[in-house]
């Protein structure tokens, strides 16, 4: 994790690293890193391999989203809520073309 993700993470409000504690994933702030085309998300979460508190941006397509601990790598899934009922409608209609395309 570089100085400024720490130093986000150390000066979170109480209450959010007391959430990211508990196993959620918290908002931490929105950064632009050098390179990057515009800003994304930064969550904090704790680290179910090596149980620290680390803070990453979601990698990957939408579908298959995860953070990544920057402390020993382990990937933790993370497909937003809203995504997941995005794919949850997309595939209900398509059964549902399915289901009428063979009258
Ligand atoms: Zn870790």
């Amino acid at each position: 994790m570089d100085l400024e993700d720490a130093l986000a993470v150390q000066r979170a409000l109480r209450k959010k690293r007391f959430l990211a504690n508990l196993g959620f994933k918290v908002l931490l702030k929105y950064e632009r890193k050098p390179g990057w085309n515009g800003e994304l998300p930064f969550y904090m979460f704790k680290c179910q391999n090596c149980k620290l508190l680390v803070c990453d941006y979601p990698h990957g397509f939408e579908e298959r989203q995860y953070l990544s601990c920057p402390e020993c790598g382990e990937r933790i899934d993370f497909v937003r809520f809203s995504t997941k009922i995005k794919m949850f409608f997309s595939i209900l209609s398509l059964l549902f073309r399915l289901r009428f395309s063979r009258k």
